[in-house]
């Protein structure tokens, strides 16, 4: 048993950490593996806690048969968890989710900015229901902290979030500031987990509004912090600026918006 034992090399993987193969016949136990017999790999994320790589096998594979069974099962685990720790690393940031949280932010008696009767709660909850309908498009199943105008606690709205396996926060809102010749666009996130995520939203929004590029930023917002999912909050304009405030007012533009944080939503999950 050692001889065999040692053609794997030793692997310690996060723990806890859990494998399924699945395919013809394949029961880890009584399969042995190498990486021809593997036609695809599908990572999937439950948090912090697990991750599962289910293994989909090309053909069955008798060469460990002969093997005792604890063998077997020494070889096998050995074998997968090396694999899987060489596709986790190949693959870098990219993790599996398929929900997205949707958070309009404001709603009810919090108006949110609000300037010549054009107020934040309303263009988010708009740019929020497109940004649905494209994702539910891609398809990603997907939960609104509010569908209609009303007030949700920010604790509540994260809580949303939370109760979510495998997903990912996107808050939208927009921006006001004294300073009425204050422009751009701007998305916050706060955990490095979500850095990505931020870079590919404020990306694809500057590409495709040409608004300023007010960049990607942290910062300590309620929402994100107590998110664990990676959750990014986006500022996409400032209704306090004339310019901005007309254009947020034209579906057109909030439609572009909307689109712009799907494809980034799409890039981050690939
Ligand atoms: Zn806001």
């Amino acid at each position: 048993m050692r001889e065999a034992d040692q053609k794997f090399p030793k692997f310690s993987p996060p723990s806890p950490f859990q494998l399924e193969a699945t395919g013809d016949r394949a029961k880890p136990s009584a399969t042995f593996l190498h990486q021809r017999t593997i036609s695809g790999v599908k990572t999937f994320n439950y948090g912090k806690n697990l991750n599962i790589l289910s293994f989909y096998l090309k053909h069955f594979c008798k060469t460990l048969l002969c093997l005792p069974e604890p063998m077997k099962q020494t070889c096998l685990s050995r074998f997968l968890l090396l694999l899987a720790s060489l596709l986790a690393l190949g693959s870098g940031s990219a993790m599996a989710f398929s929900t997205v949280v949707i958070d309009p932010g404001h709603g009810g008696a919090d108006l949110g900015a609000a300037d010549s009767y054009v107020y934040e709660k309303h263009i988010n909850l708009d740019v929020a229901r497109r940004l649905e309908r494209s994702l539910k498009e891609a398809g990603f199943k997907t939960i609104m902290t509010r569908s209609r105008d009303e007030f949700i606690a920010l604790s509540e709205r994260s809580s949303m979030a939370n109760r979510q396996r495998n997903a990912i926060f996107v808050s939208v809102h927009f921006n006001s500031s004294y300073r009425t010749a204050a422009l751009g666009i701007e998305t916050f996130y706060r955990s490095s987990n979500s850095e990505k995520l931020a870079q590919a939203v404020q990306r694809e929004l500057i590409k495709n509004t040409r608004a300023t590029d007010r960049g990607v930023k942290t910062a300590n917002f309620a929402v994100l912090r107590e998110t664990k999912h990676p959750s990014v909050l986006v500022e996409g304009g400032f209704v306090s600026n004339k310019e901005e405030r007309s254009a947020m007012c034209d579906p057109i533009y909030r439609q572009v918006v909307a689109d712009s944080i799907a494809r980034a939503v799409v890039q981050f999950s690939r």
